[in-house]
Order: C-alpha cells, then sequence, then structure tokens
C-alpha cells in the first residue's frame, strides 16, 4: 500500500486522463449520469466507483486468500 498513485490512475492502474467524455449515462456501477467512460470497457463509469470497485474487489481477494491460508 506504499506505492504512490497519480490523480490520473485508479487502482487497477487504469489510464483515467485520456478517458472519453460523452453525455451523461447512468453509470454502471451507481446508476447516476456520468460523463466519463471507463478507459477499459467505454461504458459509463464515474472513477470514484471505479476505484471504490477495484478496492472492495482488492478487500475480497484478501479476504479470500486469508481464509484460504488459515
Ligand atoms: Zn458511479
Amino acid at each position: 500500500m506504499a506505492r504512490a498513485r497519480s490523480a490520473a490512475t485508479d487502482t487497477d492502474g487504469l489510464d483515467w486522463s485520456h478517458a472519453p467524455v460523452r453525455d451523461p449515462q447512468p453509470c454502471v456501477l451507481c446508476g447516476r449520469p456520468a460523463l466519463l467512460r471507463h478507459p477499459k470497457t467505454l461504458r459509463p463509469c464515474h472513477k470514484t466507483c471505479s476505484d471504490a470497485k477495484a478496492a472492495a474487489d482488492l478487500d475480497r481477494a484478501a479476504a479470500a486468500y486469508n481464509g484460504a491460508a488459515s
């Protein structure tokens, strides 16, 4: 967790600085209008939602790993 992260790069290492901006469409994660398109999937998505999902996925993976190890 000590790795520095730029504001334009989320926890998946995606570069949101070049994410397309289009008319508002419902975010795939929260359903609220989003101007940004996900850099990889190009589906409507907030960067903050993507960050939260990536962090949750990491937590789940860590919990599964720790659960399997004990
Ligand atoms: Zn969202």
